[in-house]
């Protein structure tokens, strides 16, 4: 079967369903309904009702539920894994990992909503010392969620999870690559709590873009920049908020000092892992002169041992029309000068794309900036860490980064343009349930995760509560020149020194 046959049934305007499949074999895993907008507007307005039930419910019932909805999940997890193994093309092991992963997420948001979220005193200044101030995050009602498929659980619970614990309801619109994984956790979760709270509608482009238009709170959007420009643009005609994460080209840098093993064996996990389909995954490699040789030949060793196919450890390409753009990084690339250390020219197959390994490839070449998308790196030599970290900060992207270095592994990384690091390890900030998740640049705005991720999906509820009559009466017709004296002088005393001159 060529490429073309493996592609998902293609948006027709008549369709009312399509099939998700295998993208190993080709063959049908699923059919599901093509949503109209009718049918995107009546989740929403069924998620309003749902909203105003689950709003209502208190941090605790709500903490229940969702411990409840885990359990099933885990209870069952063996079938989610096999979906996810034949909707995606993910070996197994990869997708328990990132089910497990996923889980963590939905356990930190329950427990740790009521922490973040309730009204809690806040200080209120000496000026109004009278007034008794308080501060609330409270659920904004139905969010959008529209999630790619190369992490169908992981990356779209990042949104759903917190959107939950912080009281709000959802409609998801998943990849159509990948519907039957997002029915599938959407399933669970109806029949632990006992109401739609987490509704799924699927479909293609249009369906997303009817969500965007019909009336949630806010969207959350993760896939490419491109869509999610289209996704702000569609939201801007409802002044309806956004959360884009989307793209990235994260480097791993490696200081003269770094353990070189460890290094090359991150970055060629961050590189070919899930068939380099990873947002945060490792595309671009900057090594320092003194230890580039070693990371080469233990990188080119490792990666030769490694193969993608039906039962290795790297899996299919998910959508067929990557494996051109591919194709098109690892020749411009070749074309311009750099070397394949390992793969190259024909690393991309009918659905397979072979780990390539790229060396001496010039910064302004697409596969240095533009997202690859496929399990390939570019390793460049630099002469010092400013070099890396000007090179790492010269992309429009800016999600997130790995750094080797045994001394200066910190102060490196936080000179880097992204919204998140890893230090001697690759990743591992996605699975650290209270670090916040998001990009800047092109790799978009807002953050999932953490404490953050729970206020995203919230709107700040300030009050002031006047506790005794105040000695200065400010806010009344009935102020006197005495006060409007006496409130000068005040803040002259508490904000009129430090003045330069
Ligand atoms: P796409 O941008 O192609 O699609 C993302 C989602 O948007 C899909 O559900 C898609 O539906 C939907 N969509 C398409 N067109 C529209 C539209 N006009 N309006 C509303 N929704 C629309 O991304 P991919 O699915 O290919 O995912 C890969 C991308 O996601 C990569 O760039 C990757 O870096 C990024 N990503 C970012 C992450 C992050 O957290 N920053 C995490 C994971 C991935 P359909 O599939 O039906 O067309």
């Amino acid at each position: 079967m060529s490429i073309t046959d493996q592609a998902p049934a293609q948006e027709h305007p008549a369709a009312t369903t399509f099939d998700s499949l295998d993208p190993a074999t080709g063959q049908v895993v699923g059919t599901h309904p093509v949503h109209t907008e009718e049918q995107v507007r009546a989740a929403v307005e069924r998620a309003r009702v749902e909203a105003q039930w689950w709003s209502g419910l208190d941090f605790a019932d709500r903490r229940r539920h969702l411990t409840a909805w885990k359990a099933a999940m885990v209870q069952r997890l063996p079938e989610l894994v096999d979906l996810m193994h034949r909707e995606g093309g993910k070996p197994r092991g990869d997708a328990a990992l990132e089910a497990g992963l996923a889980v963590e997420h939905i356990a930190w948001a329950a427990k740790n909503a009521k922490r973040v979220l309730r009204r809690r005193r806040v200080p209120s200044g000496l000026t109004m010392v009278n007034q008794s101030a308080s501060l609330a995050y409270k659920p904004l009602g139905v969010i959008g969620v529209i999630g790619p498929w190369n992490y169908p659980v992981f990356t779209p619970l990042g949104s759903i999870a917190y959107a939950l614990a912080a009281g709000n309801a959802v409609v998801f619109k998943p990849s159509e690559y990948t519907p039957g994984v997002g029915e599938w956790f959407a399933a669970r979760f109806t029949e632990a709590v006992g109401r739609p709270v987490l509704q799924v509608v699927t479909g293609f482009g249009p369906t997303g873009a009817a969500l965007c238009r019909a009336g949630v709170d806010k969207l959350a959007f993760t896939g490419s920049t491109a869509t999610g420009k289209r996704v702000m643009a569609a939201c801007a005609e409802t002044l309806t908020p956004v959360l884009i994460e989307a793209g990235g080209k994260d480097s791993v840098i490696v200081d003269a000092d770094a353990d070189v093993p460890a290094a090359a064996d991150a970055a060629l996990w961050g590189a070919c892992s899930n068939a380099g389909q990873t947002c945060i995954g490792v595309e671009r490699a900057y090594v320092h002169e003194k230890v580039y040789d070693e990371f080469v030949s233990a990188i080119t060793a490792k990666a030769q041992a490694l193969h993608a196919g039906p039962d290795d450890k790297i899996g299919p390409i998910t959508m067929p029309s990557q494996l051109d753009a591919i194709d098109a990084h690892v020749r411009d690339a070749l074309d311009r000068g750099g070397r394949a250390v390992v793969g190259g020219a024909g690393a991309v197959g009918d659905r397979f794309v072979q780990p390539t390994i790229l060396v001496d490839v010039p910064e302004d070449s697409i596969a240095v900036q533009e997202e690859t998308f496929g399990p390939t790196l570019t390793i460049t030599k630099v002469r010092d860490m400013d070099e890396a970290v000007e090179l790492t900060n010269a992309s429009r992207y800016g999600l997130g980064n790995t750094v080797f270095s045994k001394a200066e592994g910190v102060t490196i990384a936080d000179r880097v343009r992204s919204g998140m690091s890893a230090v001697n390890g690759v990743i591992t900030f996605a699975a650290i349930p209270s670090l916040p998740f998001g990009g800047i640049g092109d790799s978009g705005f807002g953050r999932i995760h953490g404490a953050d991720g729970l206020k995203e999906f919230t709107y700040a509820k300030a009050i002031a509560r006047q506790r005794f009559k105040p000695a200065l009466e400010l806010t009344t017709f009935d102020r006197t020149d005495k006060a409007d004296q006496r409130f000068a002088k005040l803040i002259g005393v508490m904000h009129g020194r430090g003045a330069k001159d």
